[in-house]
């Protein structure tokens, strides 16, 4: 099939993606489009890149146009499951830029890490589609925020990742919530065993669709590996980044703390850049993938967890500065290079420790990468590293701009902005809460006045002798026979300034 057309979708939709400019299908869309429009499962074994994400969006649309019916409240129609919050986000920009002529399409998006009102609120509006990450899903749901029994089609897309991510058992919770009649397409960038398996518990008679062979790499990204020292690593980057073919970059770490030390590393010989991940807040992460996108920096420093969703033209550079542990992982952090038929390199650097990852990922891809030996004068250019000046981090800037609006984080918690302290448990549970409650006082203030209300009743209760939560300490009380009595009273004088609620653990921790 070698055109839109023959693919007999709606005018409103067809419309729209004529005027994106969408010539032809990928291949992708012209096997499973026809099959889901048929009203199939479908299984689709695709990477990103591939166009997949049309793929299930365009004849899901075409199902809305065909079968109008306004949603009730709470109560949409279709549920696509994504593993991050990028990915749910990008899912829900192409489903409006696919329906854009449709007459009325409501989207509601839902992830954590952002107030949950808002989305609430959303919901109560009635939405066609809901794209969302299950943890948050699951906090909707258990609210009765949302319910699933009106769904005519579920998406789960990047279902590997999902399964990496630990979502298998929040899904396991969610499909059975879901009518058995509906419509399920099922997208994953490989088809382990255990991914089939998944599959098969929640599709129902599929047809495959796959692209790609399953585990093969992008064939257009030209591979590269150096062994190489853990300390020299750093250096590396540095002179890797400062070659001139370096359009843009995309750097991958496997820990958090490992993504910002490059970043700072990098800032220290002159190199802009940011980083992406799971503790840094969802806005954060946007003004980062934004200011990568608009060319404001060309570096990008990221996890596997943040990195999922990021569709960004342009990206002529991988760098594995630590390989990933999941060999998938390592397809899937060079498709981030060359893609819409660009070329790419993705250059892994492995230190003695990983070779064992190194021998997963080659058994995977069924062939060896390329070696790039250290260049000879190595040492020599790493040096000369050291005498280039270093430039401000960006991070540090942001942090800095902060205090410069009037009022501190700790002042406007404080002072009495409700909005930041109060709210259900899933929003003080997000990145930016955690850190409000460490540095706020309003936390430790209520923590010790629910204590002091705790010991004042239980003291009411009891003789003096079985008073509990003195200012002593409570193993004091552990011993109840009158022979201790003695040695009790003693302790319990004797720590009088530093009572256990004021000064105790959990306060330390807050400092
Ligand atoms: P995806 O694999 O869904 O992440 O899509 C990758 C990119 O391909 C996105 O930027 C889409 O806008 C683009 N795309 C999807 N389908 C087509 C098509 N038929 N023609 C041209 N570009 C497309």
């Amino acid at each position: 099939m070698s055109d839109f057309k023959s693919l007999n979708l709606n005018s409103l939709i067809f419309n729209a993606i004529n005027k994106l400019g969408y010539s032809k299908p990928t291949p992708i869309q012209s096997e499973a489009i026809p099959h889901i429009i048929e009203g199939k499962d479908i299984l689709g074994i695709a990477q990103t890149g591939t166009g997949k994400t049309a793929a299930f969006s365009l004849p899901l649309l075409n199902h809305l146009c065909v079968n109008k019916l306004r949603p009730a409240a709470k109560e949409p129609r279709a549920l696509i499951l994504a593993p991050t919050r990028e990915l749910a986000y990008q899912i829900t920009k192409s489903l409006r830029d696919y329906g854009s002529e449709m007459e009325y399409l409501s989207i509601a998006t839902i992830y954590g890490g952002v107030s949950i009102k808002q989305q609430i609120n959303q919901l109560v509006r009635g939405n066609e589609i809901v794209v969302a990450t299950p943890g948050r899903l699951i906090d909707l749901i258990e609210r009765g925020s949302i319910s699933l029994g009106k769904i005519e089609v579920l998406i789960l897309d990047e279902a590997d990742q999902m399964m990496d991510m630990g979502f298998i058992h929040a899904l396991k919770k969610i499909i059975p919530l879901i009518p058995k009649n509906r419509q399920t397409l099922f997208f994953s960038a490989t088809m382990l065993p255990k991914i089939k398996k998944l599959a098969e518990q929640f599709l129902n008679n599929p047809v495959t669709v796959s692209v790609t062979p399953p585990n093969s790499t992008a064939k257009k990204v030209k591979q590269r590996i150096t062994f190489v020292n853990k300390a020299e690593k750093q250096d590396l980057l540095s002179l890797c980044l400062l070659e001139p073919d370096v359009l843009r970059a995309l750097v991958f770490t496997r820990t958090k703390h490992g993504a910002d030390r490059v970043v700072k590393r990098l800032a220290q010989v002159g190199l802009t850049s940011l980083a992406i991940h799971g503790n840094k807040s969802q806005n954060q992460r946007q003004r980062a993938l934004n200011a990568f996108r608009e060319d404001k920096i060309k570096i990008l420093v990221a996890t596997d967890v943040a990195a999922r969703g990021i569709d960004i033209e342009g990206i002529s550079h991988v760098f594995n500065y630590e390989i990933p542990n999941v060999p998938e992982q390592y397809i899937h952090r060079i498709g981030r290079t060359a893609r819409a038929d660009k070329s790419g390199i993705a250059h892994a650097f492995v230190d003695k420790s990983e070779r064992a990852y190194l021998k997963e990922i080659q058994k995977l891809l069924k062939n060896d990468i390329k070696v790039d030996e250290l260049p000879e004068d190595f040492m020599q250019k790493a040096r000369a590293l050291k005498t280039r000046a270093p430039v401000e981090l960006l991070q540090e800037v942001e942090k800095e701009g902060r205090k410069g609006r009037g009022k501190s984080r700790r002042k406007s918690i404080s002072s009495g902005d409700k909005n930041k302290t109060e709210g259900p448990k899933s929003e003080r549970d997000n990145n930016s809460n955690k850190y409000k409650k460490r540095d706020g006082k309003e936390g430790d203030q209520k923590a010790r006045t629910d204590t002091d209300q705790k010991r004042k009743q239980w003291n009411k209760d009891k003789p003096r002798g079985e008073r509990k939560f003195n200012k002593g300490k409570v193993r004091n009380f552990k011993k109840e026979d009158g022979a201790t009595f003695k040695t009790d009273r003693k302790t319990t004088k004797k720590p009088t300034k530093r009572s256990p609620t004021k000064y105790g653990k959990s306060n330390t921790k807050f400092r």
